[in-house]
């Protein structure tokens, strides 16, 4: 598909929503603050489909989000990329990184990783740290695993690539970080700290990527320049802010949104079965009264 290039002088932003389930409120409002924020901005608006996880995945999602956007009243520009569509340039960051000696496979199953949490905690007398998604820290066994015998490994048993963040770090060199606007016209410096993540995910089991990795490097093929999207990925930028340097890639500005909340304080969920828009439809709400109840006349 045509790019718009990276160095393109018009502000490009974009919309990336995965297809494992119908768009729920908490879509629309990140759609319509990237519409808001692309009008103000003068820039190009595009739409991304995040769709690396092929279990998850359906096409009828794909076009269900089409649709629901369609009757919003979202205009994008420019063709729509699809993740799953991309896969060899997954396959070419993670070869550069492998051969830097970033990345190590992990052969551990979720069964050894709850056993060494459980371990560690035995052990210590204390939790065990954990990323700030609240998922434990991995412990890093693979790592130990001798490269010959980790390579023969790699090529019968399933295994993840994860980044050896240390490594990582110092391959990246000092001042990471990026810059945060506003709707003001705004912004300021935001220093970033990766290693809070341990070594992360950077290909999965079964696809030759991570959300971080296809992100990062659909966020430069597509030219986006400011990063409009919910709170709950603020603090993943510091690994994406990482990838961008280690990959010689530019590092856009971001904006994070506030979150929808459900009754329990939750963040509206498609696996909790939040309304989706096209539920709302039926009951009878119309595109303005979505947009007004958001906060967007
Ligand atoms: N695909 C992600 C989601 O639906 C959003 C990714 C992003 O905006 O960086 O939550």
């Amino acid at each position: 598909m045509a790019s718009i290039p990276p160095d393109s002088p018009q502000p490009v932003l974009r919309f990336a929503p995965s297809p494992n389930g119908r768009l729920h409120l908490g879509h629309a409002l990140s759609a319509l603050t990237n519409e808001a924020m692309a009008l103000r901005l003068g820039g190009l608006l595009l739409l991304r489909i995040e769709d690396i996880d092929l279990g998850r995945c359906r096409p009828e999602f794909v076009s269900g989000i089409v649709a629901d956007l369609d009757w919003l009243g979202i205009r994008f520009d420019g063709p729509v990329r699809r993740q799953s569509e991309h896969f060899q340039d997954y396959r070419a960051a993670l070869a550069r990184l492998s051969a830097r000696r970033l990345l190590y496979p992990c052969f551990c199953s979720r069964q050894d990783i709850h056993r060494e949490v459980a371990a560690f905690e035995a052990r210590s007398g204390r939790a065990c740290p954990v990323d700030p998604d609240g998922a434990p820290l991995y412990s890093g066994a693979c790592k130990a695993i001798a490269p010959d015998e980790a390579a023969r490994r790699a090529a019968c048993e399933p295994h993840v690539l994860r980044l050896d963040m240390k490594a990582a770090l110092a391959a990246s060199g000092e001042g990471l970080g990026y810059r945060a606007f506003d709707s003001e016209g705004g912004d300021r410096a935001v220093p970033v700290d990766p290693a809070r993540w341990g070594d992360v995910v950077l290909a999965r089991k079964d696809v030759p990527t991570s959300y971080h990795l296809a992100v990062v490097l659909d966020d430069a093929a597509q030219g986006v320049t400011h990063v409009v999207r919910g709170q709950d990925l603020e603090a993943a930028t510091d690994i994406h802010v990482l990838l961008q340097r280690l990959l010689g890639l530019p590092t856009p500005l971001y904006h994070f949104h506030r979150l929808l909340l459900d009754e329990d304080g939750r963040k509206l969920a498609k696996s909790r079965g939040s309304t989706s828009l096209a539920e709302l439809r039926e009951a009878g709400e119309t595109p303005s009264s979505i947009r007004l109840r958001l906060g967007f006349a």
